[in-house]
C-alpha cells in the first residue's frame, strides 16, 4: 500500500489544530507561573491575574461580564452543567420538572436530557426538525408549559452544520421566563456570539474546536440564572465548577477565541467560497448524491452529503488510503452501522443516510484540497457502488 505524499484534513468539526498564535501565548503558564489561582501568594497572584484576563477577553468576545464565564473542562462538562445546574436548581426550588429540546442535539446535551428523564423523573419534550435540521421557534412556543424549566436548542448542529434561529428562539423563552441554553460549540469562532443579541441564559463553548487547546471549555451563565453546581468542592470558578483551575488552558481558550473573533468575517468568506465549490462539484460529478441540512442557514465550512448506496464508513476509510480525513457523521457515532439519528430526525431514509460524508474545511485548506477531493471522490463512489 503506497502512502499519500500529502494529507489533506478535512474534519475540523472533530477538532482544530492549535494555533501557534495560541501555544505562544499558553506557554508561559505551564512552568514560569505555575501557581494554583486561589493561592494568596505571589505564585497565586500571577495565576489568578493570568486567570482574570483571560476571563476577561472571553467576556469581551462573548459582550457578556467576567462574572458569568465559567471555565471547564470541555464542552461535554459545559452542556452537562448547564442542564443539571439549571435543573437541579428548579428541583430545589419546585419550579417545575419540564424540559423542551430537539432530537439533534451532540450527545452532551441529549443524553444529559435522557439521564434527568430516566434516573431523575423530569419530562422532556423534543420539538421536531425539518429536513434541513432546523427548529420552528412556533414549535418551540408550543412546547413551554407552565412547569416548564429549561429550553436547550443548539447554535448549530456538528452533523450537518444547520444554524439554528437562536436568537428568536431566546426571544420567546425570555418572554416566557424560562432559561434558554445553547450549545454553541460548533458555532464558536465561526458565528457572532454575542449572548445579549442571542437570548440566551446559558451557552457552551469548548477550545479545541476554534484552534485552542483540548480539555477546556466554557460555560456562560447569565447573572441570576437559577443555578446549582454538578460539582461539590471548593470556591473556584464561584463555586460554579470546583477544582484547581487550567490556567494555562483558560489562556490558550481566550486567545484562541479572541484571534477566531478577529478574523472570523475574512476566514467565513474564503471558506464559505472552498465550500461552495466543493458542493457544486460533488453535485455535478456524483450521480445520486443530495447536499444535508439548510443550503444557505449552514456553517461556512460545512459540506455534508448523502450517497444512496454507499456505506460511509468504507467511503471514510477509503478517502483516508488516498490521504483525506473526512467522516461520515459525528466522531463519536462512527462505527454504527445505522443512519445517525439527525438525519433520521430529519427525514432522511435510511438508504441515503447511512451513505454519509461530512467534510468540514478550515484554516489549513485552500482550492487545492478542493480539486483533489473532487479529482478523487467520483471515482471511489463508482468503485463501492460497483463491489
Ligand atoms: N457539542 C457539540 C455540538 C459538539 O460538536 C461537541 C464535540 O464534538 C461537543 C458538544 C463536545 O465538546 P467536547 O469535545 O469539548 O467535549
Amino acid at each position: 500500500m503506497s502512502t499519500p505524499e500529502r494529507r489533506i484534513y478535512l474534519d475540523h468539526s472533530a477538532t482544530t489544530p492549535v494555533d501557534p498564535r495560541v501555544v505562544e501565548a499558553m506557554a508561559p503558564y505551564w512552568s514560569a507561573v505555575f501557581g494554583n489561582s486561589e493561592s494568596a501568594h505571589a505564585f497565586g497572584q500571577a495565576a489568578a491575574n493570568a486567570l482574570e484576563r483571560a476571563r476577561q477577553t472571553v467576556a469581551d468576545v462573548l459582550g457578556c461580564r467576567p462574572a458569568e464565564i465559567v471555565f471547564t473542562g470541555s464542552g461535554t462538562e459545559a452542556d452537562n452543567l448547564a442542564l443539571h445546574g439549571v435543573a437541579w436548581a428548579a428541583r430545589c426550588s419546585g419550579r417545575g420538572n419540564h424540559i423542551v429540546t430537539t432530537p439533534v442535539e451532540h450527545h452532551a446535551v441529549g443524553r444529559t436530557a435522557d439521564q434527568l428523564r430516566d434516573l431523575f423523573g423530569f419530562e422532556v419534550t423534543h420539538v421536531p426538525v425539518d429536513g434541513c435540521g432546523r427548529v420552528d421557534p412556533d414549535d418551540v412556543a408550543a412546547a413551554i408549559r407552565p412547569d416548564t424549566i429549561l429550553v436547550s436548542v443548539m447554535t448549530a448542529n456538528n452533523e450537518v452544520g444547520t444554524v439554528q434561529p437562536v436568537a428568536e428562539i431566546g426571544r420567546i423563552c425570555r418572554e416566557r421566563g424560562v432559561p434558554f441554553h445553547s450549545d454553541a460549540v460548533q458555532a464558536a469562532g465561526r458565528l457572532p456570539l454575542n449572548v445579549k443579541d442571542l437570548n440566551v441564559d446559558l451557552m457552551a463553548l469548548s477550545a479545541h474546536k476554534f484552534y485552542g487547546p483540548k480539555g477546556v471549555g466554557l460555560l456562560y451563565v447569565r447573572r441570576d440564572t437559577p443555578f446549582v453546581s454538578l460539582l461539590t468542592g471548593g470556591d473556584h470558578e464561584r463555586g460554579r465548577r470546583p477544582g484547581t483551575v487550567n490556567v494555562a488552558g483558560a489562556v490558550g481558550l481566550a486567545t484562541a477565541l479572541r484571534l477566531a473573533e478577529e478574523e472570523r468575517e475574512a476566514e467565513t468568506t474564503r471558506l464559505q467560497r472552498l465550500r461552495d465549490r466543493l458542493i457544486e462539484g460533488v453535485l455535478a460529478s456524483v450521480p445520486e448524491s443530495r447536499l444535508t441540512g439548510h443550503p444557505n442557514e449552514r456553517l461556512a465550512h460545512y459540506a455534508r452529503f448523502a450517497f444512496r448506496g454507499v456505506e460511509g464508513d468504507a467511503l471514510v476509510l477509503s478517502l483516508d488510503l488516498e490521504g483525506i480525513a473526512a467522516s461520515s457523521g459525528a466522531a463519536c457515532a462512527e462505527g454504527q452501522p445505522e443512519s445517525s439519528f439527525v438525519l433520521a430526525a430529519m427525514g432522511v431514509c435510511r438508504d441515503w443516510g447511512i451513505g454519509s460524508l461530512r467534510l468540514t474545511l478550515g484554516h489549513g485548506n485552500d482550492e487545492a484540497d478542493v480539486a483533489r477531493v473532487l479529482e478523487i471522490l467520483p471515482g471511489i463512489i463508482e468503485r463501492l457502488r460497483s463491489e
